[in-house]
């Protein structure tokens, strides 16, 4: 086979959301450690956002560039500047985000037309169907790039192809997904979309989604293949090439320990943070962190905030840039909470280093919306977590933390916020206080959870290190790509 890794050029094209653009960029310093030369395509924010990877590639001499596009969101119908998923005014500008993303075809296609090499292999984002057709157009292979699951994969894919969720009279009635390892149980309204206020539009999404992953010559999914063996096994039935390449936040770790960085870079908030966790006990302090795009209203904070005041453990409480209300800071300003508890907590509002947080020796516990990237983070830094799932597949990951690995504690919802109840809290103080408890208990089930998930992660370290599982497959998917090109259509104009 004419495997020579350092005479291909893989494009990346993501979805210009934070969970989406930060597994890209640790997967193109992955593949540029591979030998492999990445470009990827950004717009100008995000491109300005990501700079320092530029700077750590050319450190390391490793070939990554960006190719940067303007982001048509004027045309689209956004405000100027709107071009990330997390600075959308609200969730009704979501659909427009989308259009805008789709006007990107246009000038990838004239920008490929011009180049004298073709890329070798496109890894283009689950969001971007359209992708498709460029790819055809220009005879590159193509994969997709899968930012959740397996577990979360094959769930769909049952729940899909039975049609069971057909056969409940009600959005809360249970049923059991067939056909898998585990009994999984969910309600209609635990599915992705259920509460999606167009639904017709919702499905003729999923199924380009489905079509761009069905003509893929494979899919790399952000996860490791000990964490879920016969998930992944399951989906592979399914007729799917699958490459498990993750937790790639630990690769990028290794990389930045390669590089002769800790990754710690921080600024003074974050040091702050750094301090305070260094400040208490081993395993003592709970981190509670909802992703970037979730939007939690200032009733539902309150509720948060005291609950985690009544608990008796430290934390850490990240209030989200969009969630930063008036109402919740002159609530906060009014309750004298920061003071009140000055040596308990910290707030940080707007964006954490969640990723230094985790792996903080005095972190014990993670309190999160259960998102892929975080639910991966955690898994990677041993800590367990409390759920609370709120919309995406982030009801079906709780499933696999809680049921199959067994190294999380539900808050106790059963279905997503609805969008017309702004105002709501659904979790009470009490419940957070509980949770939080409850998880961190000393001995019993509280120590279980906590060995699981340290046996879980020595697992990722083991699948990102030399010879481990991730780090084979990505050797694999690059040879094997390698040989679609060569035996293949000539990518070379
Ligand atoms: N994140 C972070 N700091 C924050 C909020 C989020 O570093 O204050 C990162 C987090 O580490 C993860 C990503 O943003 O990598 C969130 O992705 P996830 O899939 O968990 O959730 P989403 O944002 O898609 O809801």
């Amino acid at each position: 086979m004419a495997f020579q890794a350092h005479h291909q050029h893989f494009l990346l094209v993501p979805f210009m959301s934070q969970s989406h653009l930060i597994p890209f960029t640790h997967l193109a310093k992955l593949l540029a450690s591979n030998g492999v030369s990445v470009t990827i395509v950004l717009t100008p924010l995000n491109a300005a956002k990501f700079n320092t990877l530029i700077d750590q590639a050319k450190a390391l001499k490793l070939k990554i560039q960006f190719h940067v596009l303007p982001f048509p969101s004027a045309e689209a119908g956004l405000p100027e500047g709107c071009e990330n998923l997390d600075t959308l005014p609200s969730p009704q500008y979501k659909h427009l985000f989308f259009s805008a993303s789709n006007m990107l075809k246009e000038p990838l296609e004239k920008w490929l037309s011009e180049l004298e090499t073709l890329p070798t292999c496109m890894v283009s984002d689950i969001c971007l169907p359209w992708t498709t057709t460029v790819a055809s157009k220009f005879k590159i292979p193509r994969v997709v790039f899968h930012g959740i699951s397996c577990f979360a994969l094959l769930c769909s894919h049952k729940i899909g192809h039975s049609k069971v969720h057909e056969n409940v009279t009600s959005m809360s009635e249970p049923f059991v997904v067939p056909d898998l390892p585990d009994a999984i149980e969910f309600t209609k309204a635990q599915l992705p979309g259920a509460m999606s206020q167009d639904s017709k539009a919702w499905k003729h999404a999923v199924e380009q989604f489905k079509a761009g992953e069905h003509s893929a010559a494979g899919i790399l999914v952000n996860t490791f293949e000990e964490l879920e063996k016969m998930y992944v096994r399951g989906y592979e039935k399914v007729g799917r090439k699958i490459w498990c390449i993750g937790p790639l936040s630990l690769h990028d770790k290794l990389f930045l320990e390669r590089a002769g960085r800790d990754g710690n870079e921080t600024s003074l908030d974050e040091s702050e943070c750094l301090n305070f966790l260094s400040s208490n006990k081993p395993c003592s302090v709970i981190y509670v962190c909802f992703g970037s795009l979730c939007r939690i209203n200032a009733s539902q904070l309150k509720e948060i905030a005291l609950g985690l005041e009544a608990s008796s453990h430290p934390f850490i409480w990240v209030i989200g840039k969009s969630d930063c209300s008036q109402e919740i800071e002159k609530w906060l300003e009014e309750e004298n909470f920061q003071e009140r508890n000055r040596r308990k907590g910290v707030i940080i509002r707007g964006w954490a280093p969640q990723v230094e947080i985790l792996s903080h020796p005095s972190t014990g516990g993670f309190l999160s919306h259960c998102g892929w990237n975080s639910t991966l983070e955690a898994v990677s830094a041993g800590i367990p977590m409390i759920t609370w799932p709120m919309s995406a597949e982030q009801f079906i990951n709780e499933k696999l933390i809680v049921q199959v690995l067994k190294i999380g504690v539900r808050i106790g919802v059963e279905a997503p916020v609805d969008p017309m109840e702004t105002q709501k809290a659904l979790v009470k103080k009490e419940c957070v206080k509980k949770a939080v408890d409850q998880l961190m208990e000393q001995g019993g089930d509280g120590e279980q959870r906590r060995n699981r998930a340290r046996e879980i992660k020595e697992m990722a370290q083991k699948a990102v290190e030399d010879g481990g599982s991730s780090a084979s497959n990505c050797e694999l998917f690059i040879q094997e790509i390698g040989a679609v090109e060569d035996g293949g259509s000539s990518a070379s104009k």
